[in-house]
């Protein structure tokens, strides 16, 4: 796509959920500009909001109040241009991998032939070469995540929502694929928005790390996160800046989570 203008666009926008004794705002006043090619990360506490955002963007919730549009165009409806990957990897366990991975291209009716080309490219590009044929079950927490994720890339989306994808898998593995995200994000150009509750993965991964706060969610600050596009993990866990985002970051979410 060549158009520039960004890919998602928020202003002045509000959620407030009422129930026939009380109201509670899930999201105020919030503002925020995705570009094209972006990584933004969003931390927060649990409960600010951080999921509604997202499906804001996905177009699956609308606003009490405020503005929110797709590359220029009012979100009216749920977007068909969107990958999704969510904490649990919701595969399909009597489908094999390759199949599971070609649900999405089933569901969207996407020309078989090129949709086989890109899931080969995507097995290929996230290390499940030689489990195609593999089951669910036979697999770990984080190659279930990489299917999720080939699953969600298949039909090229305009932005991927990733909602702490990796937040159920243990240290090593989590930090095994946040390395692998930053170079598939780097090869496929995709805008990605992640929400996570790791500071060390919000600023390793992104360009920018929105910091919210507790109920109802406000934007505290957003940090430009001035590092390269190419990561080394333990380098930059040592680069100043990164350590400096990152503190600032842990900063943020202490003084939120005491005003709880
Ligand atoms: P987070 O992902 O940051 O943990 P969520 O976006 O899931 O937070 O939720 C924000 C707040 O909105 C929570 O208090 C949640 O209970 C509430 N909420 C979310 N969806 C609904 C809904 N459909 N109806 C009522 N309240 C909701
Ligand atoms: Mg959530």
């Amino acid at each position: 796509m060549t158009t520039t203008k960004p890919v998602v666009t928020i202003e002045n926008f509000n959620i407030t959920y009422s129930t026939k004794r009380s109201r509670m705002t899930a999201l105020d006043g919030i503002n925020l500009t995705v570009e094209q090619g972006e990584f933004l990360s969003i931390a927060g506490p649990s409960g600010c909001g951080k999921s509604t955002l997202l499906k804001v963007v996905a177009g699956l919730t609308a606003a009490t109040s405020g503005q929110a549009q797709r590359r220029g165009q009012q979100i009216k409806g749920p977007r068909r241009d969107i990958g999704y990957v969510f904490q649990r990897a919701a595969l399909l366990e009597w489908r094999n991998v390759r199949g599971n991975i070609l649900l999405q291209a089933e569901m969207r009716g996407m020309d078989k032939a090129k949709a086989a080309r890109r899931a080969d490219e995507l097995i290929e590009m996230t290390g499940l070469g030689g489990f195609e044929k593999s089951f669910p079950h036979e697999l770990s927490g984080g190659m279930q995540q990489r299917v999720s994720l080939c699953r969600a890339l298949l039909h090229e989306p305009d932005v991927l929502l990733m909602d702490e994808p990796f937040g159920a898998l243990d240290a090593l593995t989590r930090e095994r694929m946040d390395i692998e995200l930053h170079r598939i994000w780097r090869e496929t150009g995709t805008t990605v928005i992640l929400v996570t509750h790791s500071v060390a993965e919000a600023a390793f991964l992104a360009n920018r790390v929105v910091v919210m706060s507790a109920r109802p969610g406000t934007i505290l600050e957003t940090l430009d996160v001035p590092l390269g596009s190419y990561r080394d993990y333990a380098a930059t866990m040592e680069d100043p800046d990164f350590v400096r985002v990152s503190a600032r970051v842990r900063e943020l979410l202490g003084a939120s989570h005491t005003a709880e």
